[in-house]
């Protein structure tokens, strides 16, 4: 039997709905325009189109997988940041909107005290944060090391997907091991998880996104005791250092890098108001 758009969008809600996902209703329309090819518009436009018996099938798999508890990001292979889109899947970390206050933070320095000509990512992952801030500054180039190869075969199709070989380069390694040379900013959003918290987060990031990425050692600090310790070398004079924290860890990072000798210290607030970046 088919079933009109309607009627699917319906029957996926309610799904979604009895496996307790909050958003069942927004998620089951994203998956049902995904397997379309649509546009949005067409859930009003022409509620009461006939399914195929194949488009039936491809959205009744991908609301089984929701049920599962598998992000509707990795269903839909993207995932918007700052306006642009990005492929992501279970290789990198989600990009996630608290991230964004990072973006904001370092375009205000390039606008303000400046000027930014290179950029390093340390952790890049899905590229999200360091391939923003290229295309939102068009004199810049950029470097973005991971640790995981297969972290960086998603950087390198976002690289393609914005049009930024020429500006970016990718290295493998671990922190500064790979990269050589001075940057007028450095920025990470390395693992800031305790790892007792790790068991305590939500499935859909506990069972869908690589670990690596999350695990932040026992204070969940580790990560910016080992940039922190070589950063100095690889800031260029009057350059800035932007991390992101997790809540609560911003008056720590900030007492590391006031302690290897970092100034002008600043934590920057996301818009739920939790001190999320710290920069120096
Ligand atoms: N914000 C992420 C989360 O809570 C963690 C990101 C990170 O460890 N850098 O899932």
């Amino acid at each position: 039997m088919s079933l009109t758009l309607q009627q699917a969008l319906m029957e996926g809600t309610s799904r979604l709905r009895e496996a307790g996902i909050e958003t069942a209703r927004l998620d089951a329309g994203i998956l049902l325009v995904h397997v379309l090819g649509q546009d949005r518009e067409i859930l009003y436009r022409a509620p009461e189109q006939e399914l195929s018996s194949e488009e039936l099938d491809r959205f009744r798999q991908l609301i089984d997988r929701r049920v599962d508890r598998e992000p509707v990001s990795h269903l839909i292979g993207r995932r918007e940041f700052w306006s642009r889109e990005f492929h992501v899947d279970s290789r990198v970390l989600d990009p996630r909107p608290d991230s964004e206050t990072l973006i904001a933070a370092a375009l205000e320095f390039a606008a303000g005290q400046g000027p930014v000509e290179k950029i390093l990512d340390l952790g890049t992952g899905s590229g999200c944060l360091l391939l923003t801030l290229l295309a939102e500054l068009p004199g810049t180039t950029g470097t973005g090391v991971d640790i995981s190869a297969e972290a960086l075969e998603v950087t390198r199709k976002n690289v393609a997907l914005l049009g930024l070989e020429a500006r970016t380069t990718l290295l493998q390694g671990r922190w500064f091991e790979p990269v050589t040379g001075q940057f007028d900013l450095v920025i990470s959003n390395p693992p800031y998880i305790e790892t007792d918290d790790i068991a305590r987060l939500q499935e859909e990031v506990r069972r869908f996104e690589p670990l690596g990425a999350l695990d932040g050692g026992p204070d969940g600090l580790d990560c910016y005791r080992k940039i922190i310790g070589q950063l100095k070398s690889y800031l260029a004079d009057r350059g800035m250092v932007i991390f992101e924290v997790g809540a609560g860890q911003a008056d720590d990072v900030g007492e590391l890098l006031s302690s290897a000798g970092f100034t002008t210290i600043r934590v920057h607030d996301d818009l739920s108001g939790i001190g999320r970046c710290v920069s120096a």
